[in-house]
């Protein structure tokens, strides 16, 4: 069981995660739960980092920002045991969880999960702080924003988990952010592959990476709400949405006897920034002198378009990438202005990435024209464009970001009561 920064806030909040685990408990259920920090703490932790250094030591950051989770792991346990449960927090060298020393934005490498199940198997309730593991040194790590999910999804892989409940605060996955559109529809069926597509493209309810991991060991993933009264029902009548393969996905619709809706999700981005360079030489290996300094400096770039210029044997290059490293990538690109040569650069960060995503693309024409259609009919002018095999992504102005994902989502009729 996981739960969010907004099921943590407060101890009324953690009292009430505190039943719903002991709930599972007396239904039969060994349990583990993975918490994040109390809402809003993370950032103001970030905060802090900032102040004392804008270019603050990551390994000194992670010491910072995990203690967050540190926080509501203990809280947690003792609300549980006032409830007359047997519970202990386990830190993450405690466990341990072993990440690699990549600081902020370390990855995990394994979880030696015996003292774990030995001690649940007793009939103990481990608590985990989400987020954190520990380095080769032997130094705190954090696994990037949003990284608890992956603690969660890792730890139910370790312990082989029948389930890995998300809590969150929305009672499932829809087709777009609820608190965008209202007209959202909950579903109760998301492929894993287009979760990875969704939450890649900005869907903020899972961190992609929790995603890619839940796929690769199968670990079955529901998200759902903490924020239910005592009588709700049970997680295990699946009352959230199931992340589920696409045979699974088959044999639920077959027996539904239902067709796959076209698209599944939209999702909205606001971190990218444009960079456009103008008159660059139509020859071969100029676009490898932009891209292979920016890989090297571990900058990813999204969308790229190239036009050509027949005329004059020119090209402009026009590219993405995150905000956080537009100011790394200017200066980067700055610096080699004479070997890649181009004549000007041009950056804008108020850009915002549509996309659109469904497995029903595959089998389906029409689904880019379609998103093209609505909105032209709106007059959102498209700036950039990639797709893949279950994935439409358009580049539009920050400010209709909002407008374009309702008028895609009346467009694919998508909209629910
Ligand atoms: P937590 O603190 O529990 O990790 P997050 O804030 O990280 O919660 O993620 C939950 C939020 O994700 C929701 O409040 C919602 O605004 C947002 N969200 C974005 N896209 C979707 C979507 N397609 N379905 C559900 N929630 C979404
Ligand atoms: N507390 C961390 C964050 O805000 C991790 C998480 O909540 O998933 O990014
Ligand atoms: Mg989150």
């Amino acid at each position: 069981m996981k739960f969010g920064g907004t099921s943590m806030a407060g101890t009324e909040r953690i009292r009430r995660v505190a039943r719903i685990v002991q709930r599972q408990q007396a239904a039969g259920h060994e349990v583990a739960v993975v918490v994040s920090a109390m809402a809003g703490e993370t950032d103001r932790l970030v905060n802090f980092c900032r102040e004392a250094d804008p270019l603050y030591d990551p390994a000194e950051y992670d010491v910072v920002v995990a203690s967050g989770e540190q926080v509501t792991s203990g809280l947690l346990a003792m609300h549980l045991q006032a409830l007359g449960c047997k519970a202990r927090s386990w830190l993450g060298w405690q466990v341990p969880i072993k990440t690699d020393d990549a600081h902020a934005k370390a990855r995990i490498e394994d979880i030696d999960a015996e003292a774990l199940m030995a001690s649940m198997a007793s009939g103990e309730i481990a608590v985990i702080p989400g987020f954190q593991g520990i380095s080769p040194a032997g130094r705190i790590t954090t696994l990037g924003r949003g990284g608890s999910d992956t603690s969660a999804v890792a730890v139910a892989a370790a312990v082989k988990a029948d389930r890995c409940d998300i809590y969150t605060d929305v009672d499932g996955v829809y087709t777009t952010d609820p608190r965008i559109v209202a007209k959202a529809r909950k579903l109760k069926n998301v492929t894993y592959e287009e979760m990875l597509e969704l939450a890649s493209v900005g869907s903020k309810v899972l961190q992609t990476r929790s995603v890619s991991l839940a796929m690769k060991e199968g670990v079955r993933v529901q998200v759902l709400s903490s924020f239910i009264d005592d009588d709700a029902p049970a997680a295990d009548t699946i009352p959230g949405t199931m992340i589920v393969s696409d045979d699974e996905l088959a044999r639920i619709q077959e027996g539904l006897d239902m067709e796959r809706q076209l698209i599944t999700g939209i999702a909205a981005d606001k971190n990218e920034a444009k960079i456009t360079l103008t008159r660059i030489a139509d020859r071969p290996g100029a676009v490898a002198a932009i891209f292979g300094p920016l890989a090297a400096a571990n900058i990813n770039v999204d969308m790229i378009i190239q036009n050509i210029a027949k005329d004059r044997g020119e090209t402009d290059v026009t590219f993405t990438v995150p905000i956080s490293d537009l100011a790394r990538t200017q200066s980067l690109l700055e610096e080699r202005k004479d070997t890649i040569g181009y004549y000007r650069m041009l950056a804008n960060s108020k850009v915002a990435k549509i996309s659109v995503v469904g497995v029903g693309m595959r089998s389906h024409a029409g689904v880019a024209a379609t998103m093209f259609r609505a909105l032209a009919d709106r007059g959102i002018n498209i700036q950039a464009i990639t797709t893949s095999e279950i994935k439409v992504s358009v580049l539009i102005d920050e400010d209709e970001t909002e407008l374009a994902v309702r008028v895609l989502h009346t467009a694919y009729e998508m909209d629910g009561e």
